[in-house]
């Protein structure tokens, strides 16, 4: 029952601490399984080296993808149990757009640390300079949608409210980065 005094100590209470690490542990899921997507479409197109326009692609298939995935949980509470452990935890009682963005970019910093590091490699194999973007024409599960999520569904797309509009926009915005 609720009370004039509980109202007020308990103001529009929001997400609690548990929602927000599975909110976390969410977007940290989506970004493995995105990152795994992304180095397997690199390898098939017969590339080395895995861009942010690879990232991208590979994220707007997961868009589609993450729901049905069978492993879906499993990842999920591993990358909760993985925040929980090993990250701090936003003060503010919310998991909001700047949490969001500030995940987003620690990702793409590792990315393109992991780019350097591979490219250091590859000029030490041989002097081929940088390695020109190509699509992979692989007919497998993984680069068949991934293509099919970024030249036909992902036009389509229409996100609901909330976590999938932020995620669509960060998506989008990513083009900026590489074009
Ligand atoms: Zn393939």
């Amino acid at each position: 029952m609720k009370t004039g005094f509980s109202n007020l100590i308990e103001p529009n209470e929001g997400p609690t601490l548990q929602e927000q690490l599975e909110v976390g542990g969410m977007i940290m899921a989506f970004m493995k399984n995105a990152m795994k997507s992304a180095a397997v479409y690199v390898s098939h197109s017969g590339r080395s080296i895995v861009t942010p326009k690879d990232i991208q692609m590979a994220m707007k298939w997961e868009v589609f993808e993450f729901y049905n995935r069978h492993t879906l949980l499993d990842d999920i509470n591993e990358m909760t149990r993985w925040t929980m452990e090993n990250s701090e935890v936003s003060t503010d009682g919310l998991f909001d757009e700047d949490d969001f963005n500030r995940a987003m970019d620690n990702e793409e910093e590792d990315a393109e640390e992991d780019d350097a590091a591979e490219e250091e490699d590859a000029e030490e194999e041989d002097d081929a300079a940088e390695e020109e973007w190509e699509r992979s024409a692989c007919a497998c599960d993984i680069c068949y949608y991934i293509n099919d999520a970024v030249e036909r569904r992902w036009k389509h797309y229409q996100p609901n409210p909330g976590v999938e509009t932020i995620m669509w926009k960060r998506i989008n915005d990513m083009e900026d980065n590489y074009l």
